[in-house]
């Protein structure tokens, strides 16, 4: 990605991309989460299919609540925006404020590491495989934003954030790989570039591999990443995208937030459905509106 190809973007048309995509992150998680732990079958018995966003599911949510992918989403866009680029220590500091708050949901891994940080002051964790769960790639989505059209820095901050929870190498190449095809789909809104981008990355990771994938929708990040695109790849509006990955049930809030924020990236705001759009919590919907625009002056825009 280079300066003169991201001007080629008008600043406006890449504002209303990376809201959509901070959006669709929020929708994704609020609408999945009502049949997190369902399985496809269980979903199409209940809902024949699942289409709006009501809540319930194991949380008991009210329609338009989010969860943890959203939460944390939002406190490290809240430090990336005060502290004017990425700063390991506020993240964690917010990340445990959040912990304390109590939230509905938390991954045992963005626990753990939450924890290590709250006893040992350390922002990152030792290595470890048991670390590949998908809770750092699903909340990278700020990153994306605030480094846009800075590459270099986008992957470092990409594994600095992911390693306050999680220190694993899938997970690792899933939060920096994450980044790169957002940035990308923000700069050039083409599913023909998108997919060359992810084949070339398959062929180095190539346990990724996506076609046609109808394996499990875990929260294991390999079986995250290929239900995402999968699903991405194989629609071709924001509603059909969602549905599809959501109703593959599993991890559905995540699934659901993190190919919600590439499908935004790609369609923009004018293709999400209003009905989700007003489903969703005023007050996160207001805070993604304002926060967009500051993390993208943290890049080129
Ligand atoms: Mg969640």
């Amino acid at each position: 990605m280079t300066q003169s190809r991201a001007l080629a973007v008008t600043s406006l048309d890449l504002e209303s991309r990376a809201s959509a995509a901070f959006l669709g992150l929020a929708i994704g998680d609020a609408f999945g989460a009502t049949v997190e732990f369902m399985t496809e079958r269980e979903i199409a018995a209940q809902y024949g299919v699942h289409w709006n966003i009501v809540g319930g599911g194991w949380l008991r949510l009210k329609a338009g609540d989010i969860t943890d992918d959203t939460q944390m989403s939002l406190v490290l866009a809240r430090s990336l925006v005060k502290r004017g680029g990425f700063d390991a220590q506020d993240v964690a500091d917010g990340f445990a404020n959040w912990l304390k708050s109590g939230p509905l949901d938390v991954g045992n891994t963005c626990r753990r590491g939450i924890r290590r940080y709250m006893t040992h002051g350390t922002v990152e964790g030792p290595y470890s495989e048991g670390d590949g769960g998908n809770g750092a790639v699903m909340r990278v989505l700020p990153v994306a934003l605030a480094s846009f059209g800075r590459p270099e820095i986008g992957e470092t901050w990409a594994l600095a954030q992911g390693r306050i929870t999680h220190h694993q190498e899938k997970s690792d190449a899933a939060c920096v790989w994450f980044v790169r095809l957002i940035q990308q789909a923000l700069l050039t809104p083409d599913k023909t570039v998108l997919r060359s981008l992810a084949d070339r990355w398959i062929e180095e990771h190539p346990y990724f591999r996506y076609a046609a994938y109808t394996g499990p929708s875990s929260a294991y990040v390999v079986d995250t990443i290929r239900t995402v695109l999968c699903g991405f790849f194989e629609t071709n509006t924001f509603e059909d995208c969602l549905i599809r990955v959501v109703n593959r049930g599993g991890d559905a809030d995540t699934t659901g937030a993190m190919v919600g924020a590439l499908a935004g990236a790609l369609y923009g705001l004018d293709a999400i459905p209003k009905r989700w759009v007003k489903a969703l919590q005023k007050e996160v919907r207001e805070e993604i509106a304002t926060i967009t625009p500051k993390l993208l002056r943290l890049g080129v825009a």
